[in-house]
C-alpha cells in the first residue's frame, strides 16, 4: 500500500512535540492574535528569504488580498496559467480584476512566450504559479514586467522552500502567496496561508486588509475583511517548519528514484527541470495516453494517485464565458494525460522503486 499523503503518519512521528504546541494555546486562551502568529510570521519570512511575512485565512484569501494591496486599475487584466487550481483565477475576479488565460511550458509553468502576446494596454499583472512545486521562469517573467510597468504575484502555494537561481520563492516578484492547506508542502490543521513580500508597505496593506482595515483595535481606515491566521494554525505551522527541511528532501529522494527508474519508457513523459530550479516536489506528474488504465492498475495494486488538474482551467463551465479554450493549447489538451504519482514524506526509497516497478510491469505487459 503506497499512500498519496499520510498525515496520520506525519503526526505521530511528532506528536509529543505538537501535542505540546496545540495546549499551550489551548491553556493561554488567546486563539486570535497569539505570539505564536508572530513566531511563525517571523521563522517563514525568514524561512523564504523575504523582509515581511503577514499570516492569513488560506491561500486563495493570500491571492486576494496580495491583489487588492497592490491597488491594480479596478478591471484591468491580469495573465493567469492555464493548468492550475481554480484559486490562481478565482481571486483575480473577486478582486475586480478580469482573468486573460495563457498556455503553460513545457516545465508545467507559465509560459513566458504566451504571456509576452497575451500583454494589452489594459495588463495590470502577472500571476506566476510555481506549479508542483517547480518555479515559473523568473529570469524572464521579472524583466518582462518590469519593461511593462506591471506587477508580478507569485502564486507559492505549492512551493515552500523552491528556490529560482538559489533565490527562495515568494519574494522574487513584488509580492507571494502561500497555501498551508494540509496537503501542502508545508499544512496546518485545518486552512490557513501566508502573504510575503519585500516591501514593508504591501505587508502594512495586507495585514490591514486582513483585519478589518483596521489600524488599532476599533480604528479602521478602510473596510477590509477577517481573514487573519489563528493561533492554532500558527503554532502548528510553527513546529511543522522546523521538520519541512527534512520532508523536501525526502520529496526529492523519491523524485529522483522515479526519474532514475522509470526513464526510456514509450509513452510516459517524465516531469521536466529548468536547470536554475529547486524543485520541492509538491508533486510528481508524468504523462501518458493511457491515463485511466494506468491508475486503474495502480489502484489495484494498492498505490495511490491524483490528476492536477483533470479539467483545464478554460474549459470548466465557471469560465466558459470567456472564450478562453483553445485546442492547440498544451495545458487544454494534457488535463486527459497528467498524473500524479505519489510522493512525500511518509514515502521510504524502497516505496518509490516499488511504485516505479509496477509501472514499468504496467508498460511492459
Ligand atoms: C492550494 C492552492 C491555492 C489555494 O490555497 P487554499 O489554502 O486552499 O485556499 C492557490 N493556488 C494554488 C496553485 C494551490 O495549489
Amino acid at each position: 500500500m503506497v499512500k498519496f499523503l499520510d498525515l496520520q503518519g506525519q503526526y505521530r512521528s511528532m506528536a509529543a512535540e505538537m501535542d505540546s504546541a496545540i495546549r499551550d494555546v489551548i491553556e493561554s486562551a488567546s486563539f486570535i492574535g497569539g505570539p505564536q502568529i508572530r513566531a511563525f510570521e517571523e521563522a517563514f519570512a525568514a524561512y523564504q528569504g523575504a523582509q515581511h511575512c503577514v499570516g492569513v485565512a488560506n491561500g486563495t484569501d493570500a491571492l486576494e488580498i496580495a491583489l487588492e494591496a497592490l491597488d491594480l486599475a479596478h478591471g484591468s487584466e491580469v495573465i493567469v496559467p492555464a493548468n492550475s487550481f481554480i484559486a490562481s483565477s478565482e481571486a483575480v475576479t473577486r478582486a475586480g480584476l478580469q482573468v486573460v488565460f495563457v498556455d503553460n511550458d513545457d516545465n508545467y509553468t507559465i509560459s513566458v512566450e504566451a504571456a509576452r502576446r497575451a500583454l494589452s494596454p489594459r495588463t495590470s499583472a502577472i500571476i506566476a504559479v510555481h506549479l508542483y512545486g517547480q518555479p515559473a521562469n523568473m529570469d524572464e517573467l521579472v524583466p518582462l514586467a518590469r519593461e511593462r510597468g506591471i506587477a508580478i504575484i507569485e502564486d507559492a502555494a505549492q512551493a515552500h522552500g523552491a528556490e529560482w537561481r538559489g533565490q527562495r520563492v515568494g519574494a522574487l516578484g513584488d509580492i507571494g502567496t502561500f497555501s498551508f492547506y494540509p496537503g501542502k508542502n508545508l499544512g496546518a490543521y485545518g486552512d490557513a496561508g501566508a502573504i510575503v513580500t519585500q516591501h514593508a508597505s504591501l505587508a502594512d496593506r495586507c495585514r490591514m486588509v486582513a483585519n478589518h482595515g483596521r489600524r488599532d483595535k476599533y480604528d479602521h481606515l478602510f473596510e477590509g475583511r477577517n481573514s487573519r491566521l489563528d493561533t492554532l494554525q500558527a503554532a502548528v505551522l510553527g513546529v511543522k517548519l522546523s521538520h519541512l527541511d527534512e520532508w523536501t528532501s525526502r520529496r526529492q529522494e523519491v523524485a529522483r528514484v522515479y526519474d532514475a527508474e522509470l526513464g526510456g519508457i514509450q509513452d510516459l513523459v517524465l516531469p521536466s527541470r529548468h536547470p536554475a530550479a529547486r524543485h520541492v516536489y509538491h508533486l510528481y506528474v508524468v504523462r501518458t495516453a493511457r491515463r485511466e488504465a494506468l491508475q486503474t492498475f495502480l489502484s489495484c495494486r494498492g498505490i495511490q494517485t491524483g490528476v492536477h488538474y483533470p479539467i483545464a482551467l478554460p474549459k470548466l463551465e465557471a469560465y466558459r464565458h470567456l472564450g478562453a479554450w483553445d485546442p492547440s493549447w498544451r495545458a487544454n489538451t494534457w488535463d486527459a494525460t497528467l498524473l500524479s504519482l505519489p510522493i512525500g514524506d511518509h514515502m521510504t526509497t524502497a516505496d518509490a522503486r516499488a511504485v516505479s516497478e509496477v509501472i514499468r510491469e504496467f508498460f511492459t505487459s
